[in-house]
C-alpha cells in the first residue's frame, strides 16, 4: 500500500472541531488507498502558553526542561487525534518521538535528528492502523527527550516520510500553499504553483515560516514530494520539488522578512591568520547558529568583523564574544537589535543581471535605509531598521511584481 504522511500545524489542530476535521482527511486519504502516518503539532498556541509558563517561574529556564516541557503539547495532539479516528472506526495509535527512536543529538531546544526506527511504524501500518506520531520532538543517546526548534514539527514530517520511504508529505496548514511572500504581511501576494527546494530552503532561512528550513534539506535530500495545503479548503497547494529548467525563467520567486535577528559587530580585531577561526569556534562552541558573516579589512592591521544570528542566542552570543574578544585584540563590540533581514529569492537570479539594481532602487525610492547586504548564487538580503521592515518588503514585492503570478510579470 502507498503511505502518506498528513502533517497538521498548531491552528490546524487547535480544539475538538478542528481535530475532527482534520481526521477527516486522514479517513479521505484511507479510502484513497494509503496507509497514513499524521504527524501533529501542538494545539493552537499551547507552545507559546508553555513558554510564557516557564518563563514566568524561571527567565533562564534549563534548555533540558524547557524540552522535557514543551514536548508535552505535541503528545496531547496525538492521543486525541487518535481517540478522535477511534470514535470514527479506524483503528490508530500515537507516539512520542522517543517511542519511535527518533534520534537526535543533544542540542536542546534545537537539536538535529540523526535517524528514525521506522520499524515500529511500518509494523502498526501492516496491522491497518493510522499511526500519530508527535512531532517536533526527538531523544538524544541517553533518553533526554529533545525538541527540533519552533516550527520544527514540519522537519518531524518529512524525515518521517524520508525513513518510512512514503509517497508524498502533506503538509495541512493556515495558508492554502505558499506564496511569493508572508500573505498575512503584504496582502495582494501571489500564490505559487511550484518551487524549487533550493529556493523554499532559503526562503524558509530568511523567514518564510510556513515550513522549517531542516524539513526543506530532508526534502530535498531524500527526494521527499512536499505539498503545502490548507487545512480549511480543499484545493491544491504548492509543491515543494526538484528543480526544472522553467524556473531559472523566473527572476525571483519570493521576497522574505526576518525579524527577531541581532547583529553583532566586533571593531578593529586583529588582522591575523586564524583569529575569525577562534572567534567562530568560540560561537559554536556555544552553540550559537549565524546566519551572515561579514569581514572587511581596514588596514593591514586591523579588520571589522559583523554577523547575524537569531535573537534568541543573543544572550549566549554575548557571552561568548566576551570570552573571545580581548584574545583577537578587538577594540569595541556594537551590538543592533532593532534591525530586521529583506531578502528576494530566486533560481533565476543565476543567469539573469540587474536583480540588485532592482532591489536597491526600490529601497532608495521607499527612502529606507540599508545597513549591510549579503548575497548567495540565488538571493539578496539587506538589513534595515526593523520599524522600516514591512515597508521595505511591500517596496521590494512590487518592484520585482510579486502580486502577479511568475507567468504575468514583466507584461
Ligand atoms: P503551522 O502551525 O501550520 O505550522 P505556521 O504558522 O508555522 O503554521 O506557518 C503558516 C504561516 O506561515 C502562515 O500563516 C503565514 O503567515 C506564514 N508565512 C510566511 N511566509 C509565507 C509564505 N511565503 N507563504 C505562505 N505563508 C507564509
Ligand atoms: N509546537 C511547536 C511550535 O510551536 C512545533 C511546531 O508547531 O511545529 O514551534
Ligand atoms: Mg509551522
Amino acid at each position: 500500500m502507498p503511505i502518506i504522511v498528513q502533517k497538521f500545524g498548531g491552528t490546524s489542530v487547535a480544539d475538538a472541531k478542528k481535530i475532527r476535521k482534520a481526521a477527516d482527511r486522514v479517513i479521505k486519504a484511507i479510502k484513497n488507498g494509503f496507509s497514513v502516518v499524521v504527524v501533529a503539532s501542538a494545539r493552537g498556541k499551547q507552545t507559546d502558553q508553555l513558554v510564557k509558563d516557564a518563563l514566568e517561574l524561571n527567565p533562564n529556564p534549563p534548555e533540558r526542561e524547557m524540552d522535557q516541557l514543551l514536548s508535552t503539547g505535541e503528545q496531547q495532539t496525538v492521543s486525541l487525534f487518535a481517540m478522535a479516528l477511534e470514535a470514527a472506526g479506524y483503528e490508530a495509535i500515537s507516539f512520542t518521538g522517543g517511542q519511535i527512536q527518533m534520534l537526535t543529538d543533544n542540542a536542546h531546544t534545537k537539536a538535529r535528528i540523526k535517524s528514525i526506527d521506522a520499524k515500529r511504524i511500518h509494523k502498526q501500518l501492516d496491522q491497518g492502523k493510522v499511526v500519530l506520531v508527535a512531532g517536533f520532538q526527538g531523544v538524544d543517546e541517553k533518553g533526554n527527550i529533545t525538541t527540533l526548534g519552533r516550527g520544527g514539527s514540519d522537519t518531524s514530517a518529512v524525515a518521517l516520510a524520508a525513513a518510512i520511504k512514503a509517497d508524498e508529505c502533506e503538509i495541512y496548514t493556515d495558508v492554502d500553499g505558499i506564496y511569493t511572500t508572508d500573505p498575512r504581511i503584504f496582502k495582494t501576494a501571489a500564490k505559487m504553483k511550484e518551487i524549487s527546494y533550493d529556493e523554499m530552503l532559503e526562503m524558509a532561512s530568511l523567514g518564510a515560516g510556513v515550513m522549517h528550513s531542516r524539513a526543506i534539506e530532508f526534502g530535498k535530500k531524500y527526494n521527499v514530494k512536499i505539498h503545502v495545503r490548507s487545512s480549511s479548503e480543499e484545493r491544491e497547494g504548492t509543491m515543494i520539488t526538484h528543480e526544472v529548467p522553467e524556473m531559472e525563467g523566473i527572476i525571483v520567486s519570493g521576497a522574505t522578512i526576518k525579524k527577531d535577528m541581532a547583529k553583532i559587530s566586533l571593531v578593529n580585531v586583529d588582522n591575523n591568520p586564524g583569529n575569525a577561526a577562534k572567534i567562530f569556534a568560540c560561537l559554536a562552541k556555544s552553540r550559537v547558529i549565524i546566519n551572515d558573516i561579514v569581514q572587511t579589512e581596514v588596514s593591514k592591521e586591523k579588520a571589522n568583523l559583523s554577523f547575524t544570528i537569531g535573537i534568541s542566542d543573543l544572550s549566549a552570543a554575548k557571552k561568548a564574544i566576551e570570552k573571545i574578544k580581548d584574545e583577537v585584540n578587538c577594540q569595541s563590540v556594537f551590538i543592533r537589535e532593532d534591525i530586521a533581514e529583506i531578502s528576494v529569492v530566486g533560481v533565476g537570479m543565476r543567469s539573469h543581471y540587474g536583480v540588485a539594481d532592482t532591489m536597491f532602487g526600490a529601497l532608495a525610492k521607499a527612502k529606507i535605509n540599508i545597513d549591510s547586504i549579503t548575497t548567495s548564487e540565488i538571493r539578496i538580503s539587506c538589513i534595515v531598521d526593523e520599524d522600516q521592515a514591512e515597508k521595505a518588503l511591500s517596496a521590494v514585492c512590487i518592484a520585482f511584481e510579486l502580486d502577479k503570478p511568475a507567468e504575468k510579470r514583466g507584461s
